[in-house]
């Protein structure tokens, strides 16, 4: 049997926002691979190995997933949001690329899923209606350095900026010199989005101006939008919109 490989994205939660494409590879699969919490979601049936693996072994997962494909199993490799943003795609390329030849040759396909900013974000309202840009706050991968540097830059160029792994036990303080960072170059009070556990039942969301913003308002499970310059709230009797008009003046 010819084996194949997906890398599929679940969406935030909700399982309205796992897309057909993704439902029907796994109905097809026949092992489905990723982080404890993410196949947690995949519903168990016969025929189906669901193989659960712990945080950061993001590469032994990738190679495990490539050598049953080329086996001839049929692998789902699940992320959560989509499967290309700080998750498992790139690390399956990177297993790829440094691999053996033989894997070059597999049907590989990444198949999109909603990612957490744009969740949050249409929860909120469009606060990425104009330029905006995505950081990843983890420094397993990159030194801290290279993050404040693009924080200062993102936010000198005025982007809204989309923070994901805001917040882990391993670096408390991180957040902290963001938001110094955020409020020494922006000097304004642009609305913040702590949009947390969005498209579950433990969604919170809530917005407050940058010199308000705290460390403490983000954990793991949050979406962080920093609004531009521009991005403003429509106060409603309902609850608010969070939105960033189109053009940039
Ligand atoms: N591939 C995922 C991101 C993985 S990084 C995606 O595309 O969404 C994990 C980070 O994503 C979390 O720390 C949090 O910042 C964000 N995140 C994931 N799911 C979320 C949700 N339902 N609500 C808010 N933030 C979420």
């Amino acid at each position: 049997m010819t084996g194949w490989l997906a890398i599929a994205g679940l969406g935030p939660g909700d399982p309205n926002m796992v897309t057909p494409e993704v439902t029907a590879a796994l109905a097809e699969a026949t092992d489905v691979i990723g982080y404890i919490p993410y196949v947690a979601r995949i519903a168990s049936r016969e025929g189906l190995v669901l193989h659960p693996s712990d945080n950061r072994v993001e590469l032994d997962r990738a190679t495990h997933a490539l050598q049953l494909a080329t086996q001839g199993h049929r692998v789902v490799v699940v992320s959560s949001g989509d499967p290309g943003v700080f998750a498992m795609a790139a690390a399956v390329f990177e297993a790829l690329e440094a691999g053996p030849s033989e894997w070059r040759d597999l049907d590989i396909r990444v198949l999109p899923g909603i990612t957490a900013m744009l969740a949050a974000s249409a929860r909120a309202g469009a606060p990425l209606g104009h330029d905006f840009c995505a950081i990843n706050l983890s420094d397993n991968l990159k030194p801290w350095g290279v993050i404040e540097c693009r924080v200062r830059l993102a936010a000198q160029a005025d982007f809204a900026i989309a923070f994901y792994n805001p917040r882990s036990k391993a670096r408390p303080d991180g957040l902290v010199r963001i938001f110094e960072i955020l409020n020494e170059t922006c000097r304004d009070d642009r609305p913040v989005l702590f949009a947390r556990a969005v498209s579950t039942a433990q969604e919170t969301l809530r917005i407050v101006p940058l010199p308000e913003a705290s460390a403490e308002m983000a954990d793991m499970r949050t979406m962080i939008i920093v609004g531009s310059s521009l991005t403003r709230v429509i106060d409603r009797a309902i609850g608010p919109i969070l939105y960033t008009p189109r053009s940039a003046s």
